[in-house]
């Protein structure tokens, strides 16, 4: 079935980036568009909730940890606030870009895994397209691979199995790989005390594997450092400088959340877990882009880094987040960049009702706007429930001061004004 009557403007992806972009266009662009009412925003997810995926680290040891409430919302609710008939909800995953006919292909019934034999289809025109597919890790814990009911599957399986794990590795020495072994270490083996530099003899001892020579490459080598000194409190050890070439069995981590695993490394030695985590960075969701001129090498959508328009995908087409190739995968650069993305749509879409006939003085199209991304040193890491070191704009921030601006609940104290859309309520000057 194709949809005509309206013109769409399509945002792919429910999370950090689609969201924030559908509400900031019905907030500041629908309203400033003639003929508002032919318009419609269509958010198109394979999950109906959103997650708030900087929490899954600790999130996924209990539902004790925070407020379900806070940590999955309902994509539907959430857009329930505007006019009747400015938004759509499409739970389906997007199998199929044709920018020639400006078109997406949905499958209704398929999660980002890739649709079933029982996949029902559906093609949706756009009259703009953004592309906030996001990216997702190989293990099902740490993030929406598939929906909020698989997420919940995962965790549930990983507690089953928690209470009797005697070892555990953990691939990836980023943010994710760190934060998720001091949640664990924590959790299962407690803290050693002020005086003890590490937790002997810890009850489930916790191996963390990084391929780089230091943990944390995003920030400066001594918060690397501290960060590996916190670990090693809650019973986690390090290992530096070792890639992982395969596990045993394969589906060890991702298929399988809980399976005994043998982890070699390249450089031969075994490792035995009851429990092995991948937690290496992240593969875009971009599968549906079939055009592999519109794709980077890295299978990032080529985005304009200043503009935000996927310039090779004809006029009005973007793309905004870990999909996107225009900055680096973090939270604070969407957040800073939706309003410049959203400012470019808005301007597009008025030029575009100019060239349909609408009377739209050229005097009253807002500016071009420009994304600068901020390249300085940020990143805040929790490492357990009461330790943290990071940076942001550049500056070493003391442990606590992290602690409290993200180590108390992963920030889930900002989801509620981003997710009900009070982030946005005014447009940026
Ligand atoms: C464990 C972990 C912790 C993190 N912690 C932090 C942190 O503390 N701070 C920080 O700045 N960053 C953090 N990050 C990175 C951050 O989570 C990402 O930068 C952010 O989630 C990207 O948001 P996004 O909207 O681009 O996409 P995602 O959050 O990846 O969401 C993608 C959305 O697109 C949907 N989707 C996928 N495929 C399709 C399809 N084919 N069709 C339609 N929809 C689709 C998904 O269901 C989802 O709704 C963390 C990442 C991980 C894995």
């Amino acid at each position: 079935m194709t949809t005509t009557q309206k013109k769409n403007i399509l945002i792919l992806g429910g999370s950090y980036a689609g969201l924030s972009t559908a509400h900031y266009l019905l907030r500041h662009a629908l309203p400033a568009l003639p003929d508002q009412p032919s318009y419609q925003v269509v958010l198109v997810s394979p999950a109906a909730e959103s997650i708030w995926r900087q929490a899954c680290p600790r999130a996924l040891l209990s539902d004790d940890m925070f407020p379900q409430d806070k940590i999955f919302h309902d994509i539907r609710s959430m857009f329930a606030q505007y006019p009747a008939g400015s938004f759509r909800f499409v739970h389906g995953a997007a199998t199929s870009l044709d920018h020639a006919a400006r078109t997406v292909t949905v499958d209704l019934a398929a999660g980002i895994g890739g649709s079933g034999s029982n996949s029902q289809e559906k093609v949706l025109e756009y009259h703009a397209l953004v592309i906030a597919t996001g990216a997702s890790t190989a293990s099902p814990l740490l993030g929406l691979t598939r929906d909020e009911k698989h997420l919940r599957q995962s965790w549930a399986a990983l507690r089953r199995a928690l209470p009797s794990a005697k070892s555990i590795v953990i691939a990836g020495g980023g943010p994710a790989g760190v934060e998720t072994a001091g949640e664990l270490g924590e959790h299962l083996n407690g803290r050693a005390g002020w005086f003890s530099s590490r937790l002997a003899n810890p009850k489930v001892p916790i191996t963390l594997v990084t391929a780089a020579p230091a943990l944390l490459p995003v920030l400066r080598p001594e918060i690397a450092r501290s960060a590996e000194l916190l670990l090693a409190k809650v019973g986690v050890t390090v290992i530096k400088n070792a890639r992982v070439q395969s596990v045993s069995p394969p589906t060890a981590g991702t298929d399988d959340v809980v399976v005994p695993t043998t982890v070699t490394l390249k450089d031969g030695r075994v490792l035995a877990a009851d429990l092995y985590i991948p937690a290496t960075g992240t593969r875009p969701n971009t599968g549906f882009v079939t055009d592999p001129a519109l794709l980077g090498g890295d299978g990032r959508v080529k985005t304009d880094p200043a503009t935000l328009r996927v310039d090779g995908a004809g006029e009005r087409v973007y793309a905004i987040g870990d999909a996107s190739s225009a900055f680096r995968p973090a939270v604070h650069l969407i957040l800073e960049a939706v309003p410049a993305l959203c400012a470019n749509i808005k301007r597009d879409l008025l030029v575009a009702a100019a060239t349909d006939g609408s009377s739209i003085a050229s005097s009253s199209l807002p500016a071009e706007k420009t994304y600068v991304e901020d390249t300085r040193e940020a990143q805040m890491v929790v490492v357990g429930r009461s330790r943290a070191v990071g940076a942001l704009m550049g500056w070493r921030l003391p442990g606590w001061l992290v602690w409290l601006l993200k180590g108390r609940d992963y920030m889930l104290w900002v989801s509620g004004g981003l997710w009900t859309g009070k982030q946005w309520a005014k447009e940026a000057a």
